[in-house]
């Protein structure tokens, strides 16, 4: 045993959140073998938890000149208060930290599905900081209110599911995980980290835990959060259960070679979602979730010859590894632009690019990448630098719209208005904030092709729009009315989700078969929080604020300029769409946004709007003083003035 910590009764929870949250916090510094504990509520008036919290603890910790593999650096995982509380598709566990992956090194987050979330809070936690890095190789055991670190050689060198078995034989099957495999070991940028059934949360947090010497964090427990009124927390969980049903996306390339043969629940949820477990035609049979399923399947798809498992597995072998799918699909997308262009040789890069599409070849590319053999050491640090190692032939070919993390090509306002906000002020591509209004138009082209699967009308959309986004002008997305309030709302119910622990397939629940007016209930979270927490759920709106403003002030801290970066990429601006895609018009008519393009002074009058409606200055994008006195957050004042911006303080909305 390497050191070791147990809950003493003093900083048990009391008060105004005692209800939705464990009480502690974890707090591991592997520099001196030490285990302490935080009270939770030290952050949780403020911060909520999940992404709020964690973020607020980043800002406390991490320097702005800190970089990804440094000591310093710190590992944030957190809970939110929903999750383990029954509540429907709640099992969300943030992760967060200075990414090696971010272009510069810089904040962001992540998090995972599944179940170490869920568990972390039955073995009496709500989060976990990690500093310092371990001078043995170690890993986490969390269990019924201890915590130790334990020496890892025996799993050092395994992968990530090898590491599952021999953690569940140490400490019995039922025990969760969280590892990082050999890319993390080997601080390939863009490691995952990956847990229990199939989730993964990516970053490069893969990198920064190998980093750090801790192999992984095993958790078991027992215990349950309480719940303030758990008889109207059943009643709204029901009611989640019903007007959940929607026209559902479950589509995967090759289908009719899948069957889904039955559910892969995150913990506790019983709503109908994409995961699920799958069989292929040789009989094998695994979980399965959305983007992942897809790594390989394109070229595997191509090659007649290839078994079926080989695309099947694409997404396990990449987890094994704790390599990033996107990154990788990426990655195989690229390399075999370049060979059949003849920009990169097998000689070269030490791999069979004329066998792109077998097994063979991915393994070999999975290797090299997590070894950092070879060419594997420039792929190792992810497709957007890869740009700057190679030919410049080779590096025409990556995609204009690659980002450094997560998928950059729908992040587009040149499709959408609203995104063009939203991707402005985040740190890396972030899905959740796209799909609340792709998925919804992704019901609404459905009702246009096929009205009798998808009830997602215009006047459904126009519903939506005016009690989700704020106004019935926002359902006209080619147009630029309405959009900066979208952009925010979107953006706050994002950091909500983030911080109570709720999951982007279910929430928010926008539309629905089971309502009269098939629109689903912009309330129904806030109602929940109330239900767990006792706290009044009109407070999640002030939670939200709060968290938004955190993560500007640490983005201006880390080198964010203001008002000239908060734009989304430049192409949006330069380069006119490729593909056919339809969105409702100024006259609420299907308008293809094919050879679409974003208007400089229209973005620049949205973006103004945006600004006064956060209650930062027009012009300038800084916070007023008073806006972050009114939140409870002046303390962030002195982060941007450390950053060389001088806050303004007159309050004037023009
Ligand atoms: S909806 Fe799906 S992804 Fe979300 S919590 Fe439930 S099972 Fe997990």
């Amino acid at each position: 045993m390497v050191g070791q910590g147990k809950l003493s009764k003093s900083i048990m929870m009391e008060g105004v959140v005692a209800f939705g949250y464990m009480g502690k916090i974890v707090e591991v510094d592997l520099d001196n073998n030490k285990i302490d504990f935080i009270p939770t509520e030290k952050y949780a008036e403020k911060f909520l938890g999940g992404r709020g919290i964690a973020s607020r603890i980043y800002w406390e910790r991490v320097k702005p000149e800190t970089k990804a593999f440094d000591r310093e650096n710190v590992l944030i995982f957190m809970t939110g208060p929903l999750v383990a509380t029954s509540v429907q598709g709640a099992a969300r566990l943030s992760v967060v930290g200075k990414s090696p992956m971010a272009y510069p090194e810089g904040y962001c987050y992540g998090d995972f599905g599944g179940f170490a979330g869920a568990e972390l809070k039955r073995a009496g936690f709500d989060g976990i900081v990690v500093s310092g890095i371990s001078p043995k190789r170690v890993y986490l055991w969390i269990h019924d209110e201890q915590v130790e670190l334990r020496p890892a050689e025996p799993i050092w060198g395994q992968n990530a599911y090898g590491v599952e078995e021999a953690l569940q034989q140490a400490h019995g099957k039922n025990t969760k995980f969280i590892a990082t495999g050999i890319a993390g070991e080997n601080r390939v940028r863009t490691a995952v980290l990956v847990a229990s059934h199939h989730a993964t949360a990516n970053g490069g947090f893969g990198a920064v835990m190998g980093s750090k010497g801790l192999k992984a964090i095993a958790i078991k427990g027992n215990l349950k959060p309480s719940v303030a009124n758990p008889e109207k927390l059943k009643e709204l969980n029901n009611y989640t259960v019903r007007i959940s049903k929607r026209y559902q996306i479950h589509r995967f390339p090759r289908q009719h070679l899948i069957e889904r043969v039955g559910n892969g629940h995150c913990y506790q949820c019983g709503l109908e979602c994409i995961r699920g477990l799958y069989r292929i035609p040789s009989g094998r049979q695994d979980y399965r979730k959305c983007q992942s399923m897809a790594v390989y399947s394109p070229w595997v798809y191509g090659n007649e010859d290839e078994p079926v498992d080989t695309f099947f597995d694409g997404s396990t072998m990449c987890n094994d590894y704790s390599l990033c799918t996107i990154d990788i699909s990426g990655i195989v997308g690229w390399l075999h632009r370049c060979y059949n262009k003849g920009y990169l040789t097998e000689e070269e890069t030490g791999l069979p690019l004329s066998e792109i599409g077998t097994r063979h070849f991915f393994d070999k590319l999975l290797q090299l990448i997590s070894y950092r053999n070879g060419f594997g050491d420039i792929l190792a640090e992810g497709l957007y630098r890869v740009r700057d190692q190679v030919n410049e032939s080779a590096k025409k070919l990556v995609p204009y719209f690659v980002a450094p993390i997560g998928i950059g090509a729908a992040d587009s306002g040149r499709r959408n208005r609203a995104h063009a906000i939203l991707s402005a002020f985040e740190p890396r591509a972030s899905r959740p904030l796209q799909h609340e209004i792709d998925w919804l138009m992704w019901r609404w082209r459905a009702n246009q092709a096929t009205p009798e699967h998808s009830q997602v009308t215009y006047e459904v959309v126009r519903s939506i729009a005016e009690q989700f986004w704020g106004s019935a002008e926002a359902a006209k997305l080619s147009t630029y009315e309405g959009k900066a309030n979208a952009a925010k709302r979107t953006q706050n119910r994002v950091c909500l989700k983030d911080s109570l622990g709720l999951c982007d397939f279910a929430w928010p629940i926008m539309d629905s078969m089971n309502t009269f007016d098939y629109v689903g209930d912009p309330n129904l979270e806030a109602e929940i929080f109330q239900a767990v927490t006792g706290v009044d759920g009109k407070q999640l709106e002030l939670f939200a604020e709060r968290i938004f403003n955190q993560q500007r002030a640490i983005m201006v801290s880390e080198g964010r300029q203001a008002p000239e970066e908060d734009r989304p990429p430049e192409y949006n601006f330069t380069v006119p769409t490729e593909t056919e895609n339809f969105v409702p018009g100024h006259d609420g008519k299907p308008v293809s946004t094919l050879g679409s393009l974003l208007d400089e002074g229209k973005f620049k009058e949205m973006i103004g709007e945006y600004y006064q409606l956060r209650g930062w200055e027009q012009t300038s994008g800084l916070p007023y003083r008073k806006t972050l006195v009114d939140l409870g957050i002046e303390d962030l004042a002195a982060t941007f003035e450390a950053a060389g911006y001088q806050l303004p303080t007159s309050y004037i909305i023009t």
